[in-house]
């Protein structure tokens, strides 16, 4: 085996598909808790009723951006709407479609063949490779072990009344919903829909934006000037990119403004006495909370940065990357090289990235 991927999610498959153009798969081993790689998705999108993703036509698994889930959707809808709409950033496939696509992936390109049922605890650096666990030595290790858990604010934890907008759960007639992303928005609507009084509570006003970060970073030029930045900057530049945002437009708009003339829908400072509190916070930040992340750096003295493992623009780890060994970080993990590392234009990115240096290798 020359390859291991250590997590079965939407990053680790999306970087199985780019290793397939050059591997068998009995050349690559994953490593993971879950057959299904949208096992983690599914689970959140549902929860929180997301029909429509926030992604484009590119925000599918495959190596390359084009044809993206639009022109299939121009197919399989006997329509030019997705195409006409993508070339003005207008397109998002439904959730429907995109689980659609990650299915017909997996059973033609040999995922099950690859896919080791397990979780590693360790991966450590030896001669000629990393060892993972007692599973062996490889030359070659992607880690998109995702998200460590959901974050739930200190001050709500044990409240009972609380649950997470990631877990299944409907509507009482009074929630307040925390937080200011497209979960949060998402919240809103949901509970209004189901006939709710709601409130908004959030640290900061939300930001309206399309995708998670500016579309600037998406590119290889707004990326160069962020690869150019200092530790500090970057960090910090990094924590205005990541604050909660959703897409701008009437959708969100309308039945927002409709219910605050109905006195259904006003934002508050803090928690008060709804009869839910919907914690749409999203995930717990930083490496620290990964058991094998943060094992991971603390045995090997990696560099970090405010929760962030300090990576070289490709997201591999600079003190353990050399020219017959590669290790790469994948989704939310890879922010520090790819600002929305967690996107599946994110994870193309990094697979591009591992399978450049896999190439490179002289002992490939
Ligand atoms: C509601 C929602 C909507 C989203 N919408 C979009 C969208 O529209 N467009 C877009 O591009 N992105 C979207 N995203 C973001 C992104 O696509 C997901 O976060 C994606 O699931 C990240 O994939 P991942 O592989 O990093 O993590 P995950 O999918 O969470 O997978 C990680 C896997 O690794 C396993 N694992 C963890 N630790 C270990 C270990 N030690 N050993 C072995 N296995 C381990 C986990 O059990 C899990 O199976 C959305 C996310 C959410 C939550």
């Amino acid at each position: 085996m020359r390859v291991a991927v250590v997590g079965s999610g939407l990053a680790g498959f999306t970087a199985y598909q780019a290793l397939r153009r050059v591997l068998e798969p009995e050349e690559i081993a994953v490593f993971g808790t879950d057959d299904d790689p949208a096992a983690a998705f599914r689970r959140h999108a549902a929860a929180i009723r997301q029909r429509a993703m926030r992604s484009e036509s590119d925000g599918h698994c495959l190596p390359a951006t084009f044809p993206g889930l639009a022109f299939r959707a121009s197919v399989a809808r006997r329509s030019p709407a997705p195409l006409v709409g993508t070339a003005f950033d207008r397109f998002h496939p439904t959730v429907g479609e995109f689980l659609a696509h990650v299915e017909r992936l997996r059973s033609r390109s040999g995922w099950e063949r690859s896919l080791v049922r397990s979780r590693i605890e360790r991966v450590r650096a030896v001669e000629g490779g990393f060892e993972l666990d007692a599973a062996g030595v490889f030359p070659h290790v992607l880690v998109a072990t995702g998200h460590p858990g959901l974050h739930v604010p200190e001050e709500l934890r044990g409240d009972s009344r609380v649950v997470h907008s990631y877990e299944p759960h409907d509507y009482a007639s009074s929630v307040t919903v925390v937080g200011a992303g497209l979960a949060a928005a998402t919240e809103w609507l949901n509970a209004l829909a189901a006939g709710s009084e709601v409130v908004s509570v959030r640290r900061r006003e939300a930001v309206r934006q399309p995708l998670n970060v500016p579309r600037e970073y998406f590119s290889r030029r707004g990326l160069a000037g962020f690869h150019r930045l200092g530790h500090a900057e970057r960090a910090a530049r990094l924590r205005t990119l990541l604050a909660p945002s959703y897409p701008p437009g009437r959708a969100f708009d309308e039945p927002l403004a409709t219910a605050a003339r109905e006195d259904r829908f006003r934002i508050a400072e803090q928690v008060n006495g709804t009869e839910q509190v919907i914690c749409a916070t999203g995930f717990r930040r930083g490496f620290e909370h990964d058991p094998l992340l943060a094992r991971l750096v603390d045995e090997h003295g990696l560099e970090t940065a405010e929760g962030w493992i300090v990576l070289a623009p490709d997201s591999t780890v600079p003190a353990l990357t050399d020219e017959t060994r590669t290790l790469s970080l994948a989704g939310v993990a890879a922010q520090w090289a790819f600002p929305a590392a967690d996107t599946l234009t994110g994870a193309r990115y990094v697979a591009h990235g591992l399978l450049d240096r896999i190439k490179a290798c002289r002992t490939r």
